[in-house]
């Protein structure tokens, strides 16, 4: 608290020198999304728990750097939340299988990986290695 009230006189003055600017929000660029969905497939391919915290580091970072908060990349919505990130599919799967090329959704050794979930919609976000993205719902009826 002693130290927080020593910096107080410091911290004033150049928050009351700073003007208030009004500037529009940064957009992706081309190349911007080509770095977020090299980062979400590099994670598909690898497809382990180190390659998924690279991933999220990766997006968090890049995100922050070029100042972003979504980023539409066609399949996928990458959002930067105040406390998390969330990576959205467009298509929807009706099925337990890749709408693209039919590989079965579950088991740990094929080829798709979860990319995450939404506790409270039940939608799980999946990514295939073929380069297929998708939701599917796994609400308590869906087996
Ligand atoms: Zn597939």
């Amino acid at each position: 608290m002693g130290a927080l009230l020593q910096l107080q006189p410091r911290i004033k003055p150049i928050l009351q020198s700073s003007p208030c600017k009004v500037t529009t929000l940064p957009t992706a660029t081309p190349l911007i999304r080509d770095t977020l969905m090299t980062e979400i497939d590099m994670f598909v391919k690898l497809g382990d728990g180190p390659a998924r915290n690279q991933m999220y580091s990766s997006l968090v970072w890049t995100m922050h750097l070029y100042g972003l908060r979504k980023v539409d990349l066609g399949q996928l919505i990458v959002r930067l939340e105040p406390k998390w990130l969330s990576i959205k599919a467009k298509q929807i799967a009706l099925y337990s299988c890749c709408p693209e090329c039919g590989q079965y959704l579950y088991g740990s050794d094929g080829l798709i990986r979860l990319l995450q979930f939404e506790g409270d919609t039940g939608w799980h976000h999946y990514g295939c290695r073929c380069g297929a993205y998708f939701k599917k719902w796994e609400g308590y009826d869906s087996v």
